[in-house]
């Protein structure tokens, strides 16, 4: 699976005075963070904990292992910045990371930020909120009503850099083709319900930068009680990339129909020979793959056409 959009989009509100919201867009590499602290305190945090997950060498780690050591170097410098200055002691910070590799997506999270993914004209929220109304709502003490109002709703109960150790939820996601993920501070859902979001994911089709754009703006429509942030990527299968392969399969579409006829063997032979000769040589693994898929197919084509 690669990426072959993304977008970002960031905006104060029109309550705030400053936008506290971080976001890191260096593909394959998604995340959204959402500084809490007084003053300007709340800014520094999703300042240093984005720059940890965009400048942070894990070496040979991959998938949800990177993700969760990205979260832990980020937690480290938040706090020991707050440790060492007394003007933004105890700051802290959301975040919630994506990161595409393989099939999946790896996905880390602390906080009231969100991860939803969009397939097949549903949304799914994939994170869940670290927040007071969310524990509130989960032990049966709160509806989900009472929580949209709720005083408190803006209340997290785990946060990145308060403490010298972060726990953080951590878990892949298996990818396919056209999936669209969305990672979003909460001045988006508090303000737009779910139904909303997924509504201007899918009236803005291939534009995803257009859906971002329309996200805020709906945001601050409803209010723009907080700083909003949208990041959004979609996922392609890589699969489909040399145009050899998505070009040849089609061809063996046709042949059923003559095969009651005499059975047709030659198209077969000349279907998997020709396509990869003129791909660049950085792709000959995936050519050899393709080259296997196509010569199973032909065999396949031609054992049913004999059999018929
Ligand atoms: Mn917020």
């Amino acid at each position: 699976m690669s990426v072959s959009a993304f977008t970002a989009a960031t905006d104060t509100g029109r309550k705030r005075r400053r936008n506290e919201d971080a976001y890191v867009v260096a593909p394959p590499l998604f995340a959204v963070a959402d500084g809490m602290g007084g003053a300007q305190a709340g800014e520094v945090a999703s300042k240093l904990a984005a720059a940890a997950v965009e400048d942070t060498d894990v070496g040979q780690l991959g998938g949800v292992e990177r993700v969760e050591s990205l979260f832990q170097e980020a937690n480290r410098r938040v706090y020991e910045a707050s440790t060492a200055d007394p003007t933004v002691s105890g700051m802290g910070t959301t975040m919630t990371v994506a990161l595409v590799e393989g099939a999946s997506v790896a996905i880390g999270h602390v906080g009231d930020s969100r991860a939803y993914l969009v397939r097949g004209g549903r949304m799914e929220q994939l994170t869940d909120d670290h927040s007071l109304v969310a524990e509130l709502m989960k032990s049966g003490k709160l509806s989900p009503e009472e929580a949209e109002t709720h005083p408190q709703r803006a209340v997290i109960t785990r946060a990145l850099g308060t403490d010298p150790d972060v726990d953080v939820d951590a878990f892949a996601v298996p990818a396919q083709d056209g999936d669209v993920f969305l990672i979003c501070s909460d001045g988006l859902t508090t303000m737009v319900d779910d139904e909303n979001i997924l509504e201007l994911v899918e009236q803005n089709g291939d534009d995803l930068a257009r859906a971002a754009k329309a996200l805020v703006a709906e945001a601050n429509k409803h209010g723009g009680e907080d700083n909003i942030t949208v990041v959004a990527f979609r996922i392609a299968d890589v699969g489909d990339a040399p145009t050899s392969a998505t070009m040849t399969l089609p061809a063996a579409g046709p042949e059923p129909e003559p095969a009651s006829a005499p059975p047709p063997p030659p198209p077969s032979g000349s279907r998997s020979v020709p396509a990869p000769r003129t791909q660049p040589a950085e792709s000959r693994v995936r050519i050899a793959i393709t080259m296997a898929v196509l010569l199973l197919v032909a065999v396949l084509l031609v054992v049913w056409g004999f059999t018929r």
